[in-house]
């Protein structure tokens, strides 16, 4: 840095994470309450993408229908993107409707649809079986089409700037239920929805890569997570996508991690570290009272050493708060401890709320940070943070009271 950097000039500023219009829910010990466990709600109903195949044939026959049913089911809904009986004419007639229903039950009634970036850019609202809330982001980038899909509605992290985590967990998503969310996703762009079709062929385009960074936390719903992944990544029953293609994120939950670098599928893995340092660590990210910074980077490395899959860090700079150059340093030397070539980092910057703590870094303090960590042979680049016209980026994904009039007014699909 030269001496006229406007990061040296003053003494850095450093802003604590505190929690603005709300109140967070704290446990006896008076740290912020973490939920793990999903409130007990009724579960929606059971549909193909939360079964093995098996269990699919099995359930098949359970309606009175021979098993090979089941593989027809999964062509109309995973390669046609429809579960409308009307569409099934391969499908004896009698009793057709009362079938389709059994098996591909209504999962996501759509509430809301907000679009930007001339269309290219589309962010969902869904109201579930229950009317629990959640929301997904479709964004067309050059080469991919990438779906941010919920995997909770809402999230017991209680990270004190997230808009999700303020209301607490409703409860954990099904397998389906984040399946059916890229389903509806493709059915869109097959009807040309995403983008201007002027503009953009649509032949044959369908989501390719999937992002966790909707609402929840996805390795608190491991088991539904990792379902919903087999379907997404199984080529003969399910979406047939490519599993480097699927990031799943976390703030730290350190034996999920340890878990899923077990699982014999090459997801991307991405750490929402956001702070090197355990003191601030463990204001902005909650769960770091349970897994320090330096047990979520071992987890992080180990999920390298055994998949053989770079990690990816995501940073959200925040001003005066964790985007110190001090804070590049630490970063890098901590990842450099662990070894090379295995990690890269992509900073965010927040989106820019003006008057508030919680505000986006200024653009040389950004570049500054990011200019640390690549001199120290840390690949690092600058995330895009499309969505953010309409609250579609990381930490943003939340209910209004608006949507919920909305939604409340909204009649379930049947
Ligand atoms: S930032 Fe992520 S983990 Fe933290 S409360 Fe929000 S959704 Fe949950």
């Amino acid at each position: 840095m030269t001496e006229s950097s406007p990061v040296r000039a003053t003494k850095p500023k450093q802003v604590r994470p505190a929690t603005e219009g709300w109140t967070q829910k704290k446990d006896a010990e008076g740290r912020p309450l973490l939920q793990f466990a999903s409130p007990k709600r009724g579960k929606p109903p059971v549909h193909l993408a939360d079964l093995t195949p098996e269990q699919r044939a099995a359930r098949v026959a359970e309606l009175g229908m021979p098993g090979f049913r089941a593989k027809q089911l999964e062509m109309h809904y995973f390669q046609h993107w429809t579960h409308d009986p009307a569409d099934m004419t391969d499908l004896p007639a009698a009793g057709r409707e009362e079938f389709v229903h059994g098996m591909l039950p209504p999962l996501l009634t759509e509430v809301r649809r907000l679009e930007t970036d001339r269309g290219d850019t589309i962010k969902f609202l869904w109201k579930l079986h229950d009317g629990a809330l959640v929301e997904s982001v479709l964004m067309r980038y050059t080469g991919r089409i990438t779906l941010c899909v919920s995997s909770q509605a809402g999230c017991g992290m209680n990270c004190p700037f997230c808009a999700t985590g303020q209301a607490g967990l409703t409860r954990n998503m099904s397998a389906a239920e984040i399946v059916e969310q890229i389903v509806r996703a493709n059915r869109l762009i097959s009807d040309g929805g995403l983008g201007d079709p002027r503009r953009v062929g649509h032949d044959g385009e369908r989501v390719t890569n999937i992002v966790f960074m909707g609402m929840g936390e996805p390795l608190a719903n491991y088991a539904r997570v990792m379902q919903a992944v087999r379907v997404m990544t199984d080529k003969e029953h399910g979406l047939g996508m490519s599993a480097r293609g699927i990031t799943v994120s976390t703030v730290g939950l350190v034996p999920a991690i340890t878990k899923l670098a077990d699982e014999d599928i090459p997801v991307t893995f991405a750490l929402s570290l956001h702070a090197p340092d355990d003191k601030l660590r463990d204001e902005l990210i909650p769960v770091n009272s349970r897994w320090k910074v330096d047990e979520a980077l071992d987890a992080a490395r180990a999920y390298f050493d055994k998949t053989g899959r770079r990690v990816s860090i995501e940073y959200a700079l925040i001003k005066d708060m964790n985007d110190h150059a001090w804070r590049a340093d630490l970063l890098a030397e901590k990842l450099n401890a662990r070894g090379r070539g295995w990690v890269h980092v992509n900073p965010i910057p927040l989106n820019p709320t003006p008057g508030s703590i919680w505000t986006a870094s200024d653009v040389p303090v950004q570049n500054e940070f990011v200019r640390r960590l690549n001199d120290a042979g840390i690949p690092t680049t600058l995330r895009d943070t499309r969505g953010k016209e309409i609250d579609g980026a990381c930490g943003q994904l939340v209910a209004t009271e608006d949507d919920q009039a909305v939604a409340a007014a909204t009649p379930l699909e049947v």
